[in-house]
């Protein structure tokens, strides 16, 4: 199956090309054209791909033209569709794109998910739905009292099955599956294929075609990397010094290990006079759904989270993710930063590693196939050097903080915690300081890897928005995909 087709090639009706056309859409994503034309043609499909690759218009289209194909039955219109999502964020997402991708179309969608009342679910599910968007265990509940029967189903989509298995819903997915009529289409999508999604794929899919994008060990080329060494009491005022630059960074996602450590963080970032709040799975709906309208609509411009939390998040035009914590699985990593560069938009991955994350790094980085570009900044080391001679760059000068900077040896030169050759950028150990990084960019910000180490000076933390000349292409084009 080529790759490089147009959304008139993959014979999708009048209704769906206008709409996706609608949307700025110009040339199908990679697993958009390997998978749906196995869709249409009704078979079987097992998708390797995470967020951000254009997976649920892969599957979202196919379905939208098989179900519209048949006119609707009248009166109580029995569930033709059934999407299973880990999330309820990741269920709103994929909700929202059959609206949209479905606009022209008279079909009828519902999403339901635990944590808010299940009245409105259930009068929704009453009016009659075609295509059902749920997380298991609101699903399991709503059948459980009758609101829901799959009798009827022709296609059953099970998204981000790795994810499912990681939160512990294996068993009610199974529950689920077991209420399926047997002769369906099953399409079925996750990032990665552990032993156990095998297992899962082979008993729920009949002779699948296999279609496959970007493995999660890859990062996208319009995501520049940098990682600070800072230790771990430090990456407060670090995080707080990076954002006080509120033009080189309109929006922010900052990753935390725990849900107490992204409630700590919001709080500290509230105040340093930072608009900040946190989402992760102990907060109610209501409360993460206003915390994320909140940051779409940038009224909140930093959001902190955890990764359960922040999975499938889609916010466009998001410029930076932190990873205030770097995370011990590094395609944890790769999926972070993921939620910025998205849809060949550029953007900024900084993440803070301290001296006992040193092993993730160097995980991730064996993972990812590249190295990230360290900045060292003199007000924030670590108390252990980099780990490669000479591979140090300098950065944004240390900020005036009441003269922390000079209390840390050197006079804040930051030649002390680097080995050899890092002595040589920046004219020595007072180079740093002198250099204005403004987050200015002018285009020498680096793109992803292939530079490696060795860099010239640059802002600490580039504004894409800034970028000159050479940045990358805007939202919208497939430079990401192609
Ligand atoms: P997903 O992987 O489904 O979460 O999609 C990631 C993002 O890509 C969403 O913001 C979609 O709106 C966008 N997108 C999906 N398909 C395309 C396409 N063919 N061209 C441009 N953007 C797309």
């Amino acid at each position: 199956m080529r790759d490089f087709m147009t959304f008139d090639e993959l014979q999708l009706t009048d209704s769906l090309l206008k709409a996706v056309k609608a949307e700025g859409y110009t040339t199908p994503t990679p697993i958009q054209a390997k998978a749906i034309p196995h869709a249409l043609a009704g078979k079987d499909v097992l998708g390797v791909a995470q967020t951000g690759t254009g997976k649920t218009a892969a599957f979202a289209l196919p379905i939208l033209q098989r179900l519209s194909a048949k006119a609707p039955a009248g009166g109580a219109r029995p569930v033709r569709c059934l999407v299973l999502t880990p999330t309820r964020e990741l269920a709103s997402q994929v909700s929202d794109s059959f609206v949209t991708y479905g606009k022209n179309l008279p079909l009828r969608h519902a999403v339901v998910f635990g944590g808010v009342g299940q009245n409105p679910q259930v009068q929704a599910l009453r009016q009659g739905v075609d295509i059902l968007v749920a997380t298991p265990g609101r699903l399991l509940d709503l059948i459980d009292q009758g609101f829901v029967t799959l009798r009827a189903l022709e296609v059953f989509v099970l998204d981000e099955a790795d994810r499912m298995l990681d939160m512990g819903f294996i068993h009610d997915v199974r529950r689920v599956i077991k209420v399926l009529p047997p002769v369906r289409q099953t399409l079925f999508f996750s990032a990665t294929l552990p032993p156990d999604i095998m297992d899962l794929a082979r008993n729920i899919l009949k002779e699948p075609v296999r279609v496959e994008v970007t493995p999660a060990s890859s990062t996208a080329d319009t995501v520049s990397q940098q990682v600070y060494f800072v230790e771990r009491e430090e990456k407060r005022a670090l995080l707080t010094h990076l954002l006080q630059d509120a033009k080189a960074i309109p929006r922010a996602l900052v990753f935390t290990r725990t849900k107490h450590g992204a409630n700590r963080v919001a709080k500290q970032l509230t105040a340093a006079g930072v608009r900040a709040d946190a989402i992760h799975g102990n907060k109610s709906q209501n409360a993460r759904e206003r915390a994320l309208d909140e940051f779409r609509a940038g009224t909140l411009r930093v959001l902190v989270a955890t990764d359960i939390a922040a999975r499938g998040i889609d916010i466009d035009g998001l410029s930076h993710v932190f990873n205030y914590d770097l995370p011990n699985v590094p395609e944890q990593y790769v999926h972070r930063i993921g939620r910025t560069g998205r849809a060949g938009a550029s953007g900024q991955a900084v993440s803070f590693c301290d001296s006992e994350e040193r092993a993730y790094l160097r995980d991730i980085e064996r993972t990812i196939r590249r190295s990230v570009p360290v900045v060292a900044d003199a007000a924030f080391r670590s108390h252990l050097p980099p780990p490669l001679p000479g591979d140090v760059e300098e950065s944004r000068p240390p900020m005036n903080r009441g003269g922390r900077g000079q209390s840390r040896g050197g006079g804040g030169g930051g030649g002390g915690q680097r080995r050899g050759g890092g002595q040589r950028r920046g004219g020595g150990g007072g180079g740093g300081q002198s250099r204005q990084a403004s987050g200015g960019g002018n285009g020498q910000a680096p793109r992803g890897g292939g530079q490696g180490r060795s860099q010239q000076a640059r802002p600490a933390v580039a504004s894409p928005a800034a970028a000159g000349p050479s940045s990358p292409p805007p939202r919208r084009t497939m430079s990401k995909w192609g």
